[in-house]
């Protein structure tokens, strides 16, 4: 694969509400692109798929540079084209710490392909502007993500997707979305309104049917939740018990197609969360993105063990 650098500007991102009404992510810069020369295209070249040996799967869909000649640059309406910069890095990372401080694997499938060609967090027609070689990539992403819960859930009663993303909003913390709004968290949190339909619109509704005797909100602010062990561990995350709902004029990312589908009826044995990961302290350096995943191996066997295994 034959690779041409093309150094850009750095150019400060904008988050936006899509046309369909999920909040997406932009990140903070957009500093290179490798050109893929005509004729050396492949689809295989395009994904990055690591095995793994636990019920974990995390997908980085934002992270890629390629930028193929094959695939015309998308021009629909509607879409995000920036990156999210070091998140195939993050997940990498992630899979490095789990095996060293826990001797285990998650499955990885992260897009090496740039988000102005393919958009690996929308439907296949916002995705890929209707291009049929883009098609095929989305196409072959997904079906990697379903290999992997696939496997995964043969050999354990359940599974955990994450779907990770840069944001590039003031605050610095962890953004976990678990597809309610602001507003709908701090009435969660303040046991305002129903919980059933709370939880039935949540990306944990799967494993709420699964294990009904679960309080849902201690998956979300409990002591054990993801993101109270994040916090204890040294990076700021909403919700967790330390900082429970972001206020009504805080930017937050609810969570996209990915945590969607991925913990809908179709996939009735996963629940997840989309992780929006901050850049200062976190994706900016590799001490950094060290720690990070560090705290998050920790933070996700917590998980793993109370509810998976
Ligand atoms: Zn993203």
């Amino acid at each position: 694969m034959k690779l041409f650098h093309d150094k850009r500007l750095f150019i400060i991102g904008v988050c936006v509400i899509s046309v369909i009404g999920f909040v997406q992510c932009n990140d903070i810069d957009e500093p290179e692109s490798d050109t893929i020369a005509a004729g050396e295209f492949k689809i295989a070249d395009m994904i990055q798929v690591s095995a793994g040996d636990i019920p974990l799967i995390i997908s980085a869909p934002h992270g890629g540079t390629l930028t193929p000649n094959e695939i015309p640059d998308r021009n629909c309406p509607g879409i995000t084209t920036v990156r999210d910069m070091n998140t195939t890095e993050l997940a990498d990372e992630i899979k490095y710490q789990m095996k060293q401080d826990y001797g285990v694997e998650p499955y990885i499938v992260s897009a090496l392909i740039h988000r102005k060609k393919i958009d690996l967090n929308r439907d296949v027609d916002l995705a890929t502007c209707g291009h049929t070689l883009g098609k095929e990539v989305w196409q072959e992403y997904h079906k990697k993500i379903g290999e992997a819960i696939q496997s995964a859930v043969a050999e354990y009663e359940g599974a955990i997707f994450i779907d990770l993303h840069g944001h590039g909003h003031e605050i610095q913390r962890l953004e976990l979305g678990y597809l309610l709004n602001n507003e709908e968290l701090r009435a969660s949190y303040e046991g305002m309104g129903s919980t059933e339909e709370l939880v039935e619109e949540s990306s944990l509704k799967n494993l709420i049917s699964l294990k009904p005797n679960i309080v849902f909100q201690e998956l979300l602010t409990g002591e054990k939740a993801f993101g109270t062990i994040m916090e204890e561990e040294g990076i700021p995350s909403v919700p967790s018990l330390q900082d429970p709902f972001p206020y009504p004029q805080e930017a937050y990312f609810t969570g996209g197609y990915n945590t969607r589908r991925y913990s809908s009826d179709d996939y009735p044995e996963v629940f997840g969360w989309q992780i929006e990961a901050n850049y200062n302290g976190v994706r900016d350096s590799d001490e950094n993105r060290s720690a990070f995943a560090e705290a998050f191996s920790k933070a996700i066997m917590v998980q793993l063990e109370e509810y998976v295994f």
